[in-house]
């Protein structure tokens, strides 16, 4: 490829999460041409998206389209297709139909899936938590769980959560206050319980101790029986077996245990290490390639400080999706990219409703309650507003949700409480959960 034809040639960008939206935006702006892929025709916001499996926020308002995210950015062609394949030196996208698309530059930006570590039983039988797809298979199978009569099976009502981290906390607490919510209403016919599991030693293990010990009472408070120092053995239809040789009686079993890279990445000709994600430079420049970089969760972000790196977070996903782009946009200016400085403003996690822990800012200052959840809202509005327009809807509701104590209206049957973003109706992702669309907007 001649010099000439390479810079014709649009920028590729793999993936249409935070990081790929960020970076695909970033470049718009700068008028340089981009083609989007993406399996699906809308961006999905994870952090939501145990709201969504719980019935408290419909599937539409985590997800929004890509040709919304990039209606003022007519730079950006998006592709909504299956890639099969990667050639990184190549700079080339194989897709599904066939058609490989080759740019001047590529852009990994292609996240991460769920990571069961080889447990028997657990790819087939639990439910992760990554894609929109994900939470609504998992609130419809909660519906028919909440509706199980008084004869139902053992473990019928008995939901396991297998990690510790951010999503197993936030799921356990959110299930299990609305297994509360639904038995002070009479709408369950017998006993549900919420059972934690995790190897390690405490909970939100990247939290300091205090945080650790607030999680744990919230949940035990809640009814949640956390059981740490104890993995998962095996994964059974209706049971779920312990490393510590226990056998649980269960037959609904969330999996918040880990993610690793996207499977794509693992034949694109890239050097990858912990995880399966791609390695990167600290511009993010993939080692030993041209205009190859890799971003998100899809690579390890070096973390600036040594040879660490960084967690898979929003921020650093989109900042890293920034990041990227400026240097690309460097390169083709002739001039040197510039190492990523990830500006960090702390990790936060929902325990339950009126419940947060948060530590602020680069000192992760520890906060808990009303002040930590202030700090949520306003982290995840920022992240929020690279792909949803209407971030006060999201504020709105947020202290809606934290202030009210609506246990009593969480209704599995009727639409849930939305976040109000006034969008107009063609505004409505396409989500489909296994053959079938998820409910409309209006649902
Ligand atoms: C349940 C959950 C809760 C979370 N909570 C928080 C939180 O509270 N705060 C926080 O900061 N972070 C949180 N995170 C982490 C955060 O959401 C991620 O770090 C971030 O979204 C990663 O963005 P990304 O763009 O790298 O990847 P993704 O958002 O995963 O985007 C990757 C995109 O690539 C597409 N793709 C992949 N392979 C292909 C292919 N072969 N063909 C076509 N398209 C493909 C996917 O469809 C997807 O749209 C959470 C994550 C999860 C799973």
């Amino acid at each position: 490829m001649s010099a000439a034809e390479v810079v014709d040639l649009p920028v590729v960008v793999l993936g249409g999460g935070l990081a790929g939206v960020a970076c695909a935006h970033r470049l718009a702006d700068a008028d340089v041409p981009v083609v989007l892929v993406d399996r699906n025709d809308y961006h999905q916001f994870q952090p939501l998206l145990y709201q969504v499996a719980t019935s408290q926020l419909p599937a539409e308002d985590v997800a929004r389209p890509h040709r919304t995210v990039f209606r003022r950015h007519p730079a950006v062609q998006v592709r909504t297709i299956e890639a099969v394949a990667v050639d990184a030196g190549a700079r080339a996208v194989t897709l599904a139909d066939g058609q490989v698309l080759r740019g001047s530059a590529l852009v990994l930006a292609a996240g991460a899936q769920p990571e069961f570590f080889g447990v028997p039983g657990a790819a087939e039988h639990a439910f992760p938590l990554y894609s929109v797809a994900d939470a609504e298979r998992l609130r419809r199978h909660l519906h028919d769980v909440v509706r199980t009569g008084a004869d139902a099976p053992d473990g019928a009502r008995h939901v396991v959560v297998v990690g510790g981290g951010p999503t197993g906390v936030e799921t356990a607490g959110a299930v299990a206050e609305l297994f509360a919510a639904l038995a002070h209403t009479g709408r369950l016919a017998g006993p549900a319980k919420v059972t934690l599991v995790d190897r390690g030693s405490a909970l939100l293990a990247p939290f300091a101790e205090a945080s650790h010990a607030y999680a744990h009472e919230h949940l035990v408070r809640h009814g949640v029986d956390v059981r740490l120092g104890t993995g998962v053995a095996a994964v059974h239809a209706d049971r779920v077996e312990l490393t510590d040789g226990t056998v649980l009686p269960a037959r609904t079993v969330v999996w918040g245990g880990g993610e690793s890279a996207a499977p794509i990445l693992a034949g694109a000709g890239v050097p990858t290490g912990r995880g399966g994600r791609v390695t990167v430079r600290p511009d993010l420049r993939v080692e030993g390639l041209h205009h190859v970089y890799a971003v998100g969760d899809a690579a390890n972000v070096p973390d600036g400080d040594g040879d660490g790196t960084l967690p898979q977070l929003g921020s650093v996903a989109q900042q890293s999706g920034r990041t990227a782009a400026d240097n690309l946009l460097r390169e083709r200016a002739g001039e040197d990219p510039h190492p990523f400085r990830y500006r960090d403003k702390g990790i936060m996690a929902m325990i339950g409703r009126n419940a947060a822990v948060a530590e602020v800012g680069r000192k992760h200052h520890q906060v808990e309650g009303p002040v930590a959840f202030a700090a949520w809202l306003g982290v995840h509005a920022m992240l929020l507003s690279g792909a949803h327009s209407k971030t006060d809807a999201f504020l709105s509701w947020g202290w809606d949700y934290f202030d009210r104590d609506h246990a009593a209206l969480v209704e599995m049957s009727s639409t849930p409480h939305r976040i109000a973003w006034g969008d107009d109706e063609a505004d409505v992702p396409h989500i489909v959960v296994d053959g079938t669309p998820a409910r409309s907007a209006a649902g």
